[in-house]
């Protein structure tokens, strides 16, 4: 293993914890590198979440406290990165492919002259430096790509990394000092936590998770998929037939005009398999397959599949997934 340093930003939530994103990529980081995370933080709780990050692999922690980071979206953030990349010199930034770290990668190649790989289902080394792995044309190729001059910035696709760092009990802290760019930045006038409709897990790095289509027939027929889920933990996604049909809201939509999911656990029931649908799950570790239909491209991809009706097949599974917790 080499010592060369790979830099990840660990994005923080409202509470100042790690967001879910943070341990596959500090476990990517650490498999080909040395992990040095930045945490970006309002003034007074730097020191918890880099313990969190340490926690999660980080052996070195950079952490720049701002009030910025509370009242501007973003600029805050690439301010900080950029300090980072000076100080550290990483062969590779790691973000995560959420709203946030697009927006940061690409501000931050942009300020840097830094080339960007953007939604990595995986990073590697080569003799020349980090290369970052993609799928693409609906999962039907994996590709790669490198920079041939300075650190990549990768933006890793939520849950596709299986790797875990180990925790490090006595991280090096280091503050950094970012000086404020003064880019233009959006904002914040008022911050108001959104009422969770749900406990169900957000379908964006879920580690399960079950999505409908337009073969559950309607919005009462759309709840058998809900009630897996629930039985199984596991988040609602659902085929763009099927939100075009209104069973459930927009942002469930699995696919290439939809969200990208990576899972351990991928369960269709009623999709066909279009091309669109398998863009956005076809790197899930494990697919599960429910149609009627025999000949359903989705069955070309499934690592277990079931030929027959979902209001047949699925409460009898829901049944035993309750009777194994019973
Ligand atoms: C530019 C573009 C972007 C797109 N983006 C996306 C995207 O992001 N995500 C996406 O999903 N699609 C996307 N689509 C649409 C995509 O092409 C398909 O039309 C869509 O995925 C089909 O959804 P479906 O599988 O639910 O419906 P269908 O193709 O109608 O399939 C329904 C399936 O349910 C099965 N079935 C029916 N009744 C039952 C039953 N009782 N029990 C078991 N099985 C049953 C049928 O055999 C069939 O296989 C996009 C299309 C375009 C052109």
């Amino acid at each position: 293993m080499t010592d060369s340093t790979i830099l990840v930003w660990v994005e923080t939530t409202a509470e100042g914890a790690p967001a879910p994103t943070a341990a596959g990529l500090l476990g990517a980081a650490a498999a080909v590198g040395a992990p040095v995370a930045l945490v970006v933080t309002a003034p007074g709780t730097g020191d918890a979440a880099a313990q969190a990050a340490a926690a999660l692999g980080a052996a070195r922690v950079l952490v720049a406290e701002t009030d910025a980071v509370s009242s501007q979206l973003t600029v805050p953030v690439v301010d900080a990165l950029a300090a980072a990349v000076a100080q550290a010199q990483p062969d590779a930034v790691l973000v995560a492919n959420s709203i946030e770290g697009r927006d940061a990668a690409g501000r931050l190649a942009a300020r840097l002259r830094l080339a960007v790989a953007a939604d990595a289902v995986g990073v590697s080394r080569d003799d020349e430096g980090i290369v970052a792995q993609h799928s693409v044309y609906g999962g039907a190729y994996n590709t790669v790509s490198a920079a041939t001059f300075g650190p990549l910035v990768v933006t890793v696709r939520q849950g596709a990394v299986d790797a875990r760092a180990e925790a490090v009990a006595a991280p090096t802290i280091e503050r950094l000092e970012a000086a404020a760019s003064g880019s233009a930045a959006a904002s914040v006038d008022g911050f108001e936590p959104a009422v969770a409709a749900t406990t169900r897990p957000d379908l964006r790095g879920a580690a399960k998770v079950v999505s409908g289509g337009r073969g559950l027939g309607s919005a009462e027929g759309f709840a058998l998929a809900e009630q897996l889920a629930d039985a199984l933990g596991a988040a609602v996604g659902a085929s763009r037939a099927a939100v075009d049909a209104g069973y459930i809201p927009y942002a469930a939509q699995v696919g290439q005009t939809g969200v990208s999911v990576s899972p351990q656990l991928y369960v269709a029931l009623g999709i066909s398999g279009a091309i669109q649908h398998r863009a956005g799950m076809q790197t899930a570790k494990a697919i599960v397959a429910v149609n009627k239909d025999a000949d359903a491209p989705i069955f070309d991809i499934a690592d277990f599949g079931v030929v027959g009706d979902v209001f047949t097949v699925v409460p009898q599974l829901i049944a035993a997934l309750e009777a194994r917790k019973a």
